[in-house]
Order: C-alpha cells, then sequence, then structure tokens
C-alpha cells in the first residue's frame, strides 16, 4: 500500500523516472543469464590491501562513532591525495568525510539553498543532484547538452541560465551518464563565469581519476579565485571500486565546511569506522590498483565502441568514468531509448539504462556502464545487434 507521505515524496523528489528502473530490474528478475551494463557499480572487487585494513580495523575495535567530519588521519591523507593530484590545498578541517558522494548532494543542498534559489545543472547528468535541490525547494536549472560539444558543458551555453537567484552552479567531470570530460581550457572558462556572477561551484570529480587517451580532468578548486567558492565532491566508490563501503568526501573553505559537517552529523552522526579505516588504505597504499582498474575500464571501453561501430549506432566519445552514451536515434528504428531499452532486456537479456534517467531533454540515448568483462560486453554487442536487426525486420515486414 502506498502511503499519503509516500506519495509527498515522490513528488516532491520526482521519482517516476526511476519506477523505469524498478521495472526493468522487475523484468530483469524473470529472465536467466542478463548482461547487466545498467547500475555503475563497478563488478570489480575493492583490492585485498583495502578489505584487510577495514577487517584489522574491525578486530581494534572500530565499531564505534567517529568524529563527525571523519577520523582525522583520513581528513589528513584526503587533503594530500587532493593536492597530489593538482587540486587545492586544504587543511584537515575542510575536509568533510561522509557516507557516500551521493549523501554528500544532499548535505550540501540542505545547507546552501533556499526555497526559490537556482541550481544550474548539466543536462543529463547525475539525478540526485536535482532530487536533493528539489528537496530544498530549490529550482533545478537544466543546461541541455548534445552532441555537438560531445555532452560537455562550455561557459556560453551556461551563461543565458544565470539569473539574479542563480547560486550554485553543478560540474560533473567526467560526466555521469555520458562519460565525457570537460576540457580543462573550458573549465578555466566556466570558472570565470561563475566567479563573474558570484556562484558556487559543486565540482563532482569522483571519476576524475579514470580517465582515457589523453583527457584529465582540470580540479576547479585549484583555479584562481575558486577555491573560496567551490566545493569538490568526491570519493572511493570509483577510483577504488569500494561502492559498498559507502564513503565519500566534500572538500570546500572552512566557513562552508562546518555548517555542512552540523548536517551531516544530524542525517549520519558519522561514517562507519572500519569504511574509514579502509579508506586510508586506499589513500595512503599504493596506487597500483587505481591504473589497473583504470586499463581494465580502457580495454572495455574499445570493446563496446568496436560493437557500436558494428552495430552503426553514434555515441559520443568515451573520455572518462565507465559509461558510454549511445544514440539509439542514431538507429532509425522508429523507438525511442526507454522502449528500446525494455527490447533489449526482455528479448536479448541485456540492461541499460535510458538517458532520460538522467534528465535527458530527449529519448534518444542510453547509458552503458562498462560494468562486465570483455568477453561479456562483446556478448551483450552480438546480442544488441541481433535485437536491433528484429526491429528492423518488424518494421519493413509487410503487414498482413
Ligand atoms: N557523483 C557521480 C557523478 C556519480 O555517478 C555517483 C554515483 O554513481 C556519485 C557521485 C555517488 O557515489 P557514492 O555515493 O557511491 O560516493
Amino acid at each position: 500500500m502506498t502511503t499519503p507521505n509516500a506519495h509527498r515524496l515522490a513528488a516532491r523528489v520526482k521519482l517516476s523516472e526511476e519506477h523505469l528502473i524498478t521495472r526493468m530490474l522487475n523484468i530483469a528478475d524473470g529472465l536467466d543469464d542478463v548482461i547487466k551494463l545498467g547500475r555503475g557499480d563497478p563488478d570489480l572487487d575493492t583490492p585485498a590491501h583495502i578489505v584487510e585494513a577495514g577487517r584489522q580495523a574491525l578486530s581494534d575495535g572500530a565499531t564505534h562513532y567517529t568524529h563527525p567530519a571523519g577520523i582525522a588521519p583520513l581528513r589528513e591523507a584526503i587533503a594530500a591525495q587532493i593536492r597530489d593530484h593538482g587540486g587545492a590545498d586544504y587543511a584537515a578541517d575542510e575536509i568533510l568525510v561522509t557516507p557516500g558522494g551521493q549523501h554528500g548532494m544532499f548535505v550540501i543542498a540542505l545547507s546552501l539553498l533556499d526555497p526559490g534559489d537556482e541550481i544550474i545543472v548539466p543536462c543529463p547528468g547525475y539525478n540526485p543532484y536535482q532530487q536533493a535541490a528539489e528537496l530544498s525547494e530549490a529550482k533545478v536549472v537544466k543546461v541541455p547538452m548534445g552532441m555537438e560539444t560531445n555532452f560537455t558543458l562550455t561557459a556560453e551555453m551556461i551563461r543565458p541560465h544565470i539569473t539574479a537567484r542563480s547560486k550554485i552552479l553543478v560540474l560533473i567531470n567526467p560526466n555521469n551518464p555520458t562519460g565525457t570530460v570537460t576540457a580543462p581550457e573550458e573549465v578555466v572558462k566556466i570558472a570565470r563565469l561563475a566567479e563573474e556572477h558570484d556562484l558556487i561551484v559543486i565540482s563532482d570529480e569522483i571519476y576524475a581519476r579514470l580517465t582515457f587517451g589523453n583527457h584529465r580532468v582540470q580540479p576547479v578548486a585549484a583555479l584562481p579565485g575558486m577555491r573560496d567558492r567551490t566545493i569538490t565532491l568526491s570519493g572511493f566508490s570509483k577510483a577504488y571500486a569500494m561502492t559498498g563501503w559507502r564513503i565519500g568526501y566534500l572538500a570546500g573553505p572552512r566557513d562552508l565546511i562546518m555548517p555542512m559537517t552540523e548536517i551531516n552529523h544530524a542525517f549520519a552522526i558519522s561514517v562507519a569506522g572500519v569504511s574509514q579505516h579502509a579508506a586510508l588504505a586506499a589513500a595512503t597504499g599504493p596506487q597500483g590498483c587505481v591504473e589497473e582498474m583504470r586499463e581494465t575500464y580502457d580495454a572495455r571501453r574499445r570493446a563496446i565502441c568496436a560493437g557500436l561501430d558494428a552495430i552503426g549506432m553514434d555515441y559520443a566519445e568515451p573520455q572518462g568514468g565507465f559509461y558510454v552514451y549511445a544514440d539509439v536515434a542514431s538507429l532509425k528504428l522508429g523507438i525511442g531509448a526507454g522502449a528500446f531499452c525494455e527490447r533489449l532486456l526482455s528479448e536479448g537479456r541485456v540492461m541499460m539504462y535510458p538517458g532520460t534517467i538522467y534528465g535527458d531533454h530527449t529519448d534518444d540515448f542510453v547509458r552503458m556502464s562498462m560494468t562486465q568483462p570483455v568477453p561479456r560486453i562483446e556478448e551483450a554487442m552480438a546480442r544488441m545487434a541481433a535485437v536491433v536487426a528484429a526491429i528492423r525486420e518488424e518494421r519493413t515486414a509487410p503487414a498482413v
């Protein structure tokens, strides 16, 4: 039974698109051998030395609440890691450890947004930013992106959307769901625009260590004039395959991080100690595991692109993260991306998500996660080719 409160929540955070995910998961439950390219959850295991650090921490009694901002050595290690990767210089009390970066989005929205404030988000872009803003009764202003810019924002695309109520600009780099990287010189222009209009930038750099070819991410907070107006959101889920440990962080100027720490405390008290000790091992231990995972995703990315090329399907150039954003409309099948995903799942047993889930203004694109080994990806591409051929045949078959 749906309670009145559930209705209210669904209306406030507009969950309707996500019902599509639930419907697809329900279809998948009734099928064998589904190849799942849906969720952004790595199939790779958390590296052994990190798991071992968690195990050791439990034996050593890390079973209590911690400081609400996170244990001091972890905050120091995060600050050092940010610095080592070309980011801004932070003190330990300018880092807030949260139960996942996603939780951080709600902490940010509840701390910074008043009803009627405007938050500018990339469209398509990771959708909890919108849901968090809606819970704060802020207005979500979407900047539509397309193939012309390989689904990345430019300062000139953002400019017309700025008003007197604009408060926050969200930059997700690399972007989810599109797997694309905003070029460093464009990040500089976007930062200048934010300064000019006194905007706070939320720079989501959670995939920043997973980039391909010569693409790289320019940390926003390290740019001149940006440190005090930027909150960097990141975490351990993606680079270290630690999604289930639920640990991420926010980095920003003390006067913004302090109230956020209070809100984080009200929500969660603190992140599980075991996860903090594991994350400490991740940040301070050998980093070869990140490079190994990056290379694994790079090989998978090439396998997906080869499969799409063979099918004749257009896609945004995947430059970072672990997603490929592909254009169903380019196949001219006469169905939208949502309907395509449902057919691909029920007839081809391959799961991927339509871009509408991430606020895409068209129903043209699907997101494929690189969360399966290459042979399974190749099998998925072969199944997809068969479903595309079946749809085409239906369309050309004479009516009876
Ligand atoms: N930011 C982006 C762009 C993401 O895609 C995700 C998860 O998919 C997150 C943040 C949140 O990750 P977590 O809550 O696991 O740290």
